[in-house]
Protein backbone atom coordinates (compact mmCIF):
# COMPACT_ATOMS: atom_id res chain seq x y z
CA UNK A 1 0.00 0.00 0.00
CA UNK A 2 1.10 3.60 -0.71
CA UNK A 3 0.24 6.53 0.38
CA UNK A 4 0.62 8.36 -3.61
CA UNK A 5 -1.88 5.99 -5.17
CA UNK A 6 -3.66 6.55 -8.12
CA UNK A 7 -6.85 8.39 -8.12
CA UNK A 8 -10.32 6.92 -8.23
CA UNK A 9 -11.86 6.42 -11.83
CA UNK A 10 -13.42 9.95 -11.32
CA UNK A 11 -9.68 11.36 -10.60
CA UNK A 12 -10.26 11.74 -6.94
CA UNK A 13 -7.69 11.96 -4.24
CA UNK A 14 -9.82 11.63 -1.41
CA UNK A 15 -12.45 14.20 -1.36
CA UNK A 16 -10.44 16.18 -3.75
CA UNK A 17 -9.76 16.79 -7.87
CA UNK A 18 -12.43 15.52 -9.86
CA UNK A 19 -13.08 16.54 -13.12
CA UNK A 20 -15.38 19.81 -12.85
CA UNK A 21 -15.67 21.21 -16.58
CA UNK A 22 -18.11 22.03 -19.23
CA UNK A 23 -19.48 19.10 -21.06
CA UNK A 24 -17.37 20.26 -24.01
CA UNK A 25 -14.40 19.22 -22.90
CA UNK A 26 -15.39 15.86 -21.35
CA UNK A 27 -14.50 13.82 -24.28
CA UNK A 28 -10.89 16.15 -24.60
CA UNK A 29 -9.95 14.97 -20.86
CA UNK A 30 -10.88 11.23 -21.70
CA UNK A 31 -9.10 10.89 -24.58
CA UNK A 32 -6.55 12.21 -22.49
CA UNK A 33 -6.50 10.21 -19.89
CA UNK A 34 -6.88 7.21 -22.13
CA UNK A 35 -3.81 8.19 -23.89
CA UNK A 36 -1.92 8.42 -21.20
CA UNK A 37 -2.37 5.40 -19.67
CA UNK A 38 -1.94 3.29 -22.33
CA UNK A 39 1.38 5.25 -23.51
CA UNK A 40 2.66 4.91 -19.53
CA UNK A 41 2.21 1.14 -19.70
CA UNK A 42 4.13 0.97 -22.76
CA UNK A 43 7.53 0.24 -22.83
CA UNK A 44 8.70 1.78 -25.73
CA UNK A 45 7.13 5.36 -24.55
CA UNK A 46 8.77 4.92 -21.33
CA UNK A 47 11.90 4.52 -22.79
CA UNK A 48 11.91 7.23 -25.40
CA UNK A 49 11.21 9.65 -21.97
CA UNK A 50 13.81 8.14 -20.52
CA UNK A 51 16.12 9.20 -22.83
CA UNK A 52 15.10 12.62 -23.40
CA UNK A 53 15.58 13.06 -19.91
CA UNK A 54 18.74 11.79 -19.90
CA UNK A 55 20.32 13.07 -23.08
CA UNK A 56 18.30 16.66 -23.45
CA UNK A 57 17.54 17.71 -20.08
CA UNK A 58 20.48 16.27 -18.29
CA UNK A 59 19.26 13.99 -15.69
CA UNK A 60 19.55 12.47 -13.28
CA UNK A 61 19.92 15.66 -11.39
CA UNK A 62 23.04 15.38 -8.51
CA UNK A 63 22.39 15.49 -4.69
CA UNK A 64 24.98 17.97 -3.51
CA UNK A 65 25.41 18.28 0.68
CA UNK A 66 26.12 22.08 2.05
CA UNK A 67 28.75 21.90 4.38
CA UNK A 68 29.08 25.23 5.21
CA UNK A 69 25.04 25.86 5.83
CA UNK A 70 24.70 22.88 7.69
CA UNK A 71 27.30 23.55 9.99
CA UNK A 72 25.97 26.64 10.62
CA UNK A 73 23.00 25.34 11.34
CA UNK A 74 23.71 22.20 12.95
CA UNK A 75 21.88 19.64 10.49
CA UNK A 76 22.76 17.95 7.07
CA UNK A 77 21.69 19.77 4.35
CA UNK A 78 21.15 18.42 1.48
CA UNK A 79 19.72 20.06 -2.50
CA UNK A 80 18.19 18.06 -5.38
CA UNK A 81 19.31 20.33 -8.19
CA UNK A 82 16.77 20.51 -10.46
CA UNK A 83 18.36 23.78 -10.77
CA UNK A 84 21.05 22.16 -13.02
CA UNK A 85 18.31 20.24 -15.68
CA UNK A 86 18.13 22.08 -19.05
CA UNK A 87 16.18 25.37 -19.14
CA UNK A 88 16.97 25.63 -15.10
CA UNK A 89 14.00 23.96 -13.07
CA UNK A 90 12.07 20.85 -12.52
CA UNK A 91 9.28 22.25 -15.38
CA UNK A 92 11.08 20.43 -18.53
CA UNK A 93 10.19 16.43 -16.75
CA UNK A 94 6.59 17.07 -17.43
CA UNK A 95 6.89 19.48 -20.53
CA UNK A 96 9.04 16.50 -22.29
CA UNK A 97 6.74 13.83 -21.24
CA UNK A 98 3.07 15.74 -21.97
CA UNK A 99 4.70 16.95 -25.35
CA UNK A 100 5.88 13.33 -26.80
CA UNK A 101 2.48 11.89 -25.36
CA UNK A 102 1.29 14.86 -27.69
CA UNK A 103 3.02 13.39 -30.50
CA UNK A 104 2.09 10.10 -29.45
CA UNK A 105 -1.52 10.90 -30.29
CA UNK A 106 -1.02 12.61 -33.08
CA UNK A 107 -1.39 16.37 -32.21
CA UNK A 108 0.08 18.86 -34.50
CA UNK A 109 0.18 22.12 -31.84
CA UNK A 110 0.30 22.24 -27.96
CA UNK A 111 -0.89 25.57 -26.03
CA UNK A 112 -0.14 26.20 -22.61
CA UNK A 113 -0.83 28.98 -20.13
CA UNK A 114 2.10 30.97 -18.51
CA UNK A 115 2.54 33.37 -15.54
CA UNK A 116 6.06 34.47 -15.15
CA UNK A 117 6.65 32.44 -18.42
CA UNK A 118 8.46 29.94 -16.92
CA UNK A 119 6.50 27.00 -18.13
CA UNK A 120 5.64 28.65 -21.36
CA UNK A 121 9.71 28.98 -22.18
CA UNK A 122 9.59 25.17 -21.04
CA UNK A 123 6.40 24.36 -23.56
CA UNK A 124 8.22 25.93 -26.39
CA UNK A 125 11.10 24.43 -25.74
CA UNK A 126 9.90 20.94 -25.49
CA UNK A 127 7.67 22.04 -29.10
CA UNK A 128 10.71 23.24 -30.46
CA UNK A 129 12.67 19.89 -30.09
CA UNK A 130 9.77 17.67 -31.34
CA UNK A 131 8.33 19.92 -33.95
CA UNK A 132 5.05 21.11 -32.64
CA UNK A 133 3.20 24.29 -32.88
CA UNK A 134 3.15 25.92 -29.92
CA UNK A 135 0.71 29.01 -28.76
CA UNK A 136 1.37 30.74 -25.16
CA UNK A 137 -1.40 32.30 -23.43
CA UNK A 138 -0.31 34.85 -20.94
CA UNK A 139 -2.35 37.82 -19.34
CA UNK A 140 -1.35 41.36 -20.39
CA UNK A 141 -0.11 42.25 -17.16
CA UNK A 142 2.49 39.55 -17.23
CA UNK A 143 3.49 39.90 -20.78
CA UNK A 144 4.60 43.65 -19.63
CA UNK A 145 6.17 42.09 -16.19
CA UNK A 146 8.23 39.40 -18.40
CA UNK A 147 9.72 40.94 -21.52
CA UNK A 148 12.85 38.73 -21.17
CA UNK A 149 10.68 35.10 -21.32
CA UNK A 150 8.27 36.48 -24.26
CA UNK A 151 11.55 36.97 -26.37
CA UNK A 152 12.83 33.41 -25.52
CA UNK A 153 9.44 31.68 -26.38
CA UNK A 154 9.21 33.57 -29.60
CA UNK A 155 13.00 32.91 -30.14
CA UNK A 156 11.90 29.09 -29.72
CA UNK A 157 9.41 29.73 -32.72
CA UNK A 158 6.21 30.24 -29.95
CA UNK A 159 3.58 32.69 -30.59
CA UNK A 160 2.32 34.19 -27.51
CA UNK A 161 -0.84 35.69 -26.75
CA UNK A 162 -1.11 38.33 -24.55
CA UNK A 163 -4.76 37.84 -22.60
CA UNK A 164 -6.92 40.97 -21.90
CA UNK A 165 -10.02 39.68 -19.70
CA UNK A 166 -10.10 39.39 -15.83
CA UNK A 167 -7.63 40.84 -14.12
CA UNK A 168 -4.65 40.09 -17.19
CA UNK A 169 -2.98 37.45 -15.21
CA UNK A 170 -2.17 33.64 -14.70
CA UNK A 171 -5.53 32.70 -13.82
CA UNK A 172 -7.27 34.48 -17.12
CA UNK A 173 -4.70 32.81 -18.88
CA UNK A 174 -5.96 29.49 -18.04
CA UNK A 175 -9.49 30.15 -18.72
CA UNK A 176 -8.20 31.34 -22.40
CA UNK A 177 -6.13 28.13 -22.97
CA UNK A 178 -9.22 26.30 -21.82
CA UNK A 179 -11.28 27.83 -24.17
CA UNK A 180 -8.95 27.31 -27.46
CA UNK A 181 -8.63 24.03 -26.52
CA UNK A 182 -12.53 23.32 -26.59
CA UNK A 183 -11.87 24.84 -29.79
CA UNK A 184 -8.60 22.86 -31.18
CA UNK A 185 -8.61 20.12 -29.44
CA UNK A 186 -8.93 17.57 -32.83
CA UNK A 187 -5.32 19.03 -33.56
CA UNK A 188 -4.10 20.37 -29.95
CA UNK A 189 -2.72 19.11 -26.33
CA UNK A 190 -2.96 21.73 -23.54
CA UNK A 191 -0.02 21.45 -21.74
CA UNK A 192 -0.94 22.41 -18.30
CA UNK A 193 2.63 23.22 -16.31
CA UNK A 194 1.49 21.57 -12.83
CA UNK A 195 -0.81 18.88 -11.22
CA UNK A 196 -3.88 20.72 -11.23
CA UNK A 197 -6.71 21.02 -13.18
CA UNK A 198 -9.54 18.72 -14.23
CA UNK A 199 -8.43 14.50 -14.34
CA UNK A 200 -6.15 13.37 -15.53
CA UNK A 201 -3.72 16.48 -15.30
CA UNK A 202 -2.93 16.02 -11.42
CA UNK A 203 -1.96 12.41 -11.88
CA UNK A 204 0.06 12.60 -15.48
CA UNK A 205 1.36 15.56 -14.27
CA UNK A 206 2.60 13.72 -10.95
CA UNK A 207 3.90 10.66 -12.67
CA UNK A 208 6.45 12.72 -15.59
CA UNK A 209 7.41 14.12 -11.95
CA UNK A 210 7.96 10.85 -10.10
CA UNK A 211 11.82 10.85 -11.64
CA UNK A 212 12.60 13.65 -9.06
CA UNK A 213 11.90 11.51 -5.74
CA UNK A 214 13.18 8.01 -7.42
CA UNK A 215 15.85 9.36 -7.95
CA UNK A 216 16.22 11.14 -4.76
CA UNK A 217 15.67 8.31 -2.83
CA UNK A 218 18.48 6.15 -4.35
CA UNK A 219 20.85 8.61 -4.04
CA UNK A 220 19.81 9.44 -0.42
CA UNK A 221 20.10 5.66 0.64
CA UNK A 222 23.89 5.65 -1.76
CA UNK A 223 25.03 8.58 0.33
CA UNK A 224 23.55 8.09 4.08
CA UNK A 225 22.69 4.78 3.88
CA UNK A 226 19.45 5.57 5.22
CA UNK A 227 16.22 8.02 3.81
CA UNK A 228 16.18 11.65 4.78
CA UNK A 229 14.37 12.66 8.29
CA UNK A 230 13.03 15.68 6.64
CA UNK A 231 11.99 16.38 3.26
CA UNK A 232 11.17 20.01 1.87
CA UNK A 233 9.78 21.80 -1.15
CA UNK A 234 8.23 24.85 -2.19
CA UNK A 235 4.57 24.80 -3.16
CA UNK A 236 2.98 26.63 -6.43
CA UNK A 237 0.49 24.35 -7.74
CA UNK A 238 2.53 22.05 -6.26
CA UNK A 239 4.30 19.71 -8.78
CA UNK A 240 8.38 19.76 -7.96
CA UNK A 241 6.95 18.88 -4.45
CA UNK A 242 4.80 16.20 -5.67
CA UNK A 243 7.74 14.85 -7.50
CA UNK A 244 10.33 14.66 -4.74
CA UNK A 245 7.37 13.74 -2.13
CA UNK A 246 6.55 10.58 -3.74
CA UNK A 247 10.04 9.19 -3.29
CA UNK A 248 9.53 9.76 0.40
CA UNK A 249 5.63 9.81 1.72
CA UNK A 250 6.01 5.64 2.12
CA UNK A 251 9.09 6.60 4.40
CA UNK A 252 8.91 7.71 7.95
CA UNK A 253 10.36 11.18 6.89
CA UNK A 254 8.65 14.50 8.23
CA UNK A 255 7.38 15.95 4.87
CA UNK A 256 6.89 19.89 4.57
CA UNK A 257 5.59 21.78 1.44
CA UNK A 258 6.60 25.34 2.04
CA UNK A 259 3.58 28.72 0.27
CA UNK A 260 4.01 32.25 -0.01
CA UNK A 261 2.30 33.51 2.81
CA UNK A 262 0.27 35.61 0.39
CA UNK A 263 -0.77 32.56 -1.20
CA UNK A 264 -0.88 30.10 1.40
CA UNK A 265 -3.97 27.68 -0.01
CA UNK A 266 -4.15 25.32 2.88
CA UNK A 267 -3.45 27.60 5.80
CA UNK A 268 -5.69 30.51 4.49
CA UNK A 269 -7.80 28.22 2.22
CA UNK A 270 -11.10 26.45 1.94
CA UNK A 271 -12.32 23.44 -0.44
CA UNK A 272 -13.69 24.99 -3.40
CA UNK A 273 -13.87 24.25 -7.00
CA UNK A 274 -11.71 26.08 -9.32
CA UNK A 275 -10.27 25.48 -13.01
CA UNK A 276 -11.76 22.16 -13.43
CA UNK A 277 -10.69 20.58 -9.63
CA UNK A 278 -12.09 20.50 -6.03
CA UNK A 279 -9.02 21.63 -4.06
CA UNK A 280 -8.17 23.96 -1.23
CA UNK A 281 -8.82 27.51 -2.45
CA UNK A 282 -8.49 31.32 -1.27
CA UNK A 283 -11.61 32.75 -1.40
CA UNK A 284 -13.41 35.82 -0.25
CA UNK A 285 -17.05 34.89 1.93
CA UNK A 286 -18.64 35.13 -1.60
CA UNK A 287 -15.96 32.32 -3.19
CA UNK A 288 -14.76 34.76 -5.19
CA UNK A 289 -11.42 33.65 -6.03
CA UNK A 290 -8.76 36.27 -4.35
CA UNK A 291 -5.54 36.95 -5.74
CA UNK A 292 -2.40 35.42 -4.65
CA UNK A 293 0.24 37.80 -3.74
CA UNK A 294 3.96 36.68 -3.74
CA UNK A 295 7.56 37.77 -4.20
CA UNK A 296 7.67 34.93 -6.45
CA UNK A 297 5.73 35.16 -9.77
CA UNK A 298 5.57 31.11 -10.17
CA UNK A 299 4.58 30.86 -6.61
CA UNK A 300 1.44 33.56 -7.64
CA UNK A 301 -1.04 30.57 -7.22
CA UNK A 302 -4.38 31.31 -5.14
CA UNK A 303 -4.79 27.37 -5.01
CA UNK A 304 -2.83 24.01 -4.92
CA UNK A 305 -2.99 20.83 -6.09
CA UNK A 306 -5.84 18.19 -5.28
CA UNK A 307 -3.64 15.70 -3.78
CA UNK A 308 -1.66 18.38 -1.80
CA UNK A 309 -5.24 19.09 -0.45
CA UNK A 310 -5.62 15.04 0.03
CA UNK A 311 -2.16 14.93 2.00
CA UNK A 312 -2.89 17.90 4.53
CA UNK A 313 -6.13 16.57 5.72
CA UNK A 314 -4.88 13.12 6.25
CA UNK A 315 -2.03 14.71 8.04
CA UNK A 316 0.92 12.87 5.98
CA UNK A 317 2.56 16.46 4.78
CA UNK A 318 2.51 19.72 6.63
CA UNK A 319 2.10 22.79 4.73
CA UNK A 320 3.61 26.09 6.59
CA UNK A 321 4.26 29.21 4.96
CA UNK A 322 6.90 32.08 4.93
CA UNK A 323 6.96 35.94 4.02
CA UNK A 324 8.92 37.16 1.07
CA UNK A 325 11.26 39.09 3.70
CA UNK A 326 12.09 35.22 5.09
CA UNK A 327 12.70 34.81 1.74
CA UNK A 328 14.81 37.22 0.54
CA UNK A 329 16.76 36.48 3.66
CA UNK A 330 17.30 32.40 2.72
CA UNK A 331 18.31 33.39 -1.06
CA UNK A 332 21.14 35.38 0.00
CA UNK A 333 21.97 33.39 2.49
CA UNK A 334 22.27 30.00 -0.14
CA UNK A 335 24.41 32.37 -2.61
CA UNK A 336 27.15 33.42 0.04
CA UNK A 337 27.34 30.24 2.00
CA UNK A 338 27.16 27.71 -0.52
CA UNK A 339 27.74 29.18 -3.86
CA UNK A 340 24.30 28.10 -5.39
CA UNK A 341 22.08 31.36 -6.27
CA UNK A 342 18.32 29.55 -5.66
CA UNK A 343 15.53 30.63 -7.54
CA UNK A 344 12.70 32.87 -5.50
CA UNK A 345 10.99 29.60 -5.19
CA UNK A 346 12.95 27.12 -3.54
CA UNK A 347 14.50 29.53 -1.66
CA UNK A 348 10.95 29.56 0.52
CA UNK A 349 11.87 25.63 1.31
CA UNK A 350 14.83 27.18 2.22
CA UNK A 351 13.81 30.21 4.48
CA UNK A 352 11.38 27.34 6.56
CA UNK A 353 14.47 25.91 7.19
CA UNK A 354 16.36 28.63 8.42
CA UNK A 355 13.90 29.05 10.96
CA UNK A 356 13.10 25.79 12.03
CA UNK A 357 16.48 24.43 11.88
CA UNK A 358 16.59 24.96 16.19
CA UNK A 359 14.20 21.94 16.03
CA UNK A 360 16.11 19.70 14.49
CA UNK A 361 19.35 19.63 15.17
CA UNK A 362 21.70 16.66 14.39
CA UNK A 363 18.81 16.06 11.11
CA UNK A 364 19.01 15.29 7.91
CA UNK A 365 17.15 17.58 5.70
CA UNK A 366 16.44 17.46 1.90
CA UNK A 367 14.96 20.96 0.14
CA UNK A 368 14.41 19.99 -3.55
CA UNK A 369 15.79 22.76 -5.39
CA UNK A 370 13.25 22.99 -7.84
CA UNK A 371 15.21 25.75 -9.98
CA UNK A 372 18.56 28.87 -10.41
CA UNK A 373 17.80 32.20 -10.00
CA UNK A 374 19.69 33.35 -13.37
CA UNK A 375 15.89 34.72 -13.68
CA UNK A 376 15.22 36.05 -10.39
CA UNK A 377 18.40 38.48 -9.86
CA UNK A 378 17.30 41.67 -11.94
CA UNK A 379 14.43 41.33 -9.34
CA UNK A 380 16.51 41.24 -6.64
CA UNK A 381 19.01 43.36 -7.64
CA UNK A 382 16.18 46.18 -7.51
CA UNK A 383 14.86 45.18 -3.72
CA UNK A 384 18.30 44.89 -2.26
CA UNK A 385 20.08 47.52 -4.84
C1 LIG B 1 7.17 27.05 -11.67
C2 LIG B 1 8.10 26.86 -10.56
C3 LIG B 1 7.67 26.45 -9.29
C4 LIG B 1 6.22 26.32 -8.90
O1 LIG B 1 5.52 25.30 -9.51
P1 LIG B 1 5.17 23.93 -8.78
O2 LIG B 1 4.18 23.30 -9.68
O3 LIG B 1 4.58 24.28 -7.44
O4 LIG B 1 6.41 23.18 -8.64
C5 LIG B 1 8.63 26.19 -8.31
N1 LIG B 1 9.94 26.34 -8.57
C6 LIG B 1 10.39 26.75 -9.77
C7 LIG B 1 11.86 26.91 -9.96
C8 LIG B 1 9.49 27.01 -10.80
O5 LIG B 1 9.96 27.44 -11.99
Amino acid sequence: MTLMADPTPEGRFGDFGGRFVPETLVPACIELEAAFREAWADTVFRATLDELLRDYAGRPSILTECHNLGADLGIRLLLKREDLNHTGSHKINNVLGQALLAKHMGKKRIIAETGAGQHGVASATAAALMGLECKVYMGAVDVERQALNVFRMKLLGAEVEAVESGSRTLKDAVNEAMRDWVGSVESTHYCLGSVMGPHPYPWMVRQFHRVIGEEANRQCREMLGADPDVVVACVGGGSNAIGIFSGFVDTKARIVGVEPAGGAAVARGVPGVVHGMKSYLMQDEYGQVLEAHSISAGLDYPGIGPEHSHLASIGRVEYPNVTDAEVIDAFQTLSRREGIIPALEPAHGLAWILREAGNMQGQTVLLNLSGRGDKDVGQMMDILG
